[in-house]
């Protein structure tokens, strides 16, 4: 890697990377390319993707973070609002520790 690709990731905190116009400039490359929000694509949406995502996660990784896959999602879809609907289940849990949801394995079981 180019030495001065390095300097973010020692310098920053990740969450710092994305104010870097570098990020920017391959965020909006991504909504360009991909205008179209693709979780609610595979569900029959059509809605339009305001977020590049890191798909899978970058983790802290500035590799993975400049190099890495992306997906363009709409907000609703990056908050997780439809993750219930497509696992099935929410992973909420109540003050006990135990899934709340009875559609959670933990409860059907
Ligand atoms: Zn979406």
């Amino acid at each position: 890697m180019h030495p001065r690709n390095l300097a973010p990731a020692q310098t920053l905190p990740w969450r710092s990377w994305y104010s870097l116009q570098s990020w920017r400039t391959r965020a909006k490359h991504q909504l360009h390319e991909h205008p179209l929000c693709a979780l609610c694509d595979e569900q029959g949406r059509v809605t339009p993707a305001t977020i590049a995502d890191h798909h899978p996660r970058h983790g802290g990784d500035y590799n993975k973070f400049v190099l890495g896959p992306l997906r363009s999602l709409c907000r609703d879809c990056h908050q997780g609002v439809w993750a219930v609907d497509k696992r099935g289940y929410s992973h909420a849990v109540g003050d006990d520790g135990y899934p709340i949801d009875p559609r959670h394995p933990f409860n059907a079981a």
